[in-house]
């Protein structure tokens, strides 16, 4: 009998449903990153937000959308 599961896959799924599906996403962010404008952001690794981020303050600021225009 042999099972063809593909676990990390499926757990994977269980993961971005929660993103997407039910908005909820724990967060888990990089390295604040520079962006060409000199501001510095944080993405998320889960759901790939981008969030403004303060170095004065040490504080993540409010989510960036990458739209583009203005
Ligand atoms: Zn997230």
């Amino acid at each position: 009998m042999c099972l063809n599961y593909e676990a990390p896959l499926f757990i994977m799924s269980q993961k971005l449903m929660d993103v997407l599906m039910l908005g909820r996403c724990s967060h888990e962010f990089s390295w604040p990153r520079r962006a060409a404008n000199g501001e510095y952001y944080q993405v998320c690794l889960l759901c790939a937000s981008a969030y403004q981020y303060d170095w004065k303050t040490m504080r993540r600021g409010s989510r960036v959308d990458e739209a583009d225009g203005g």
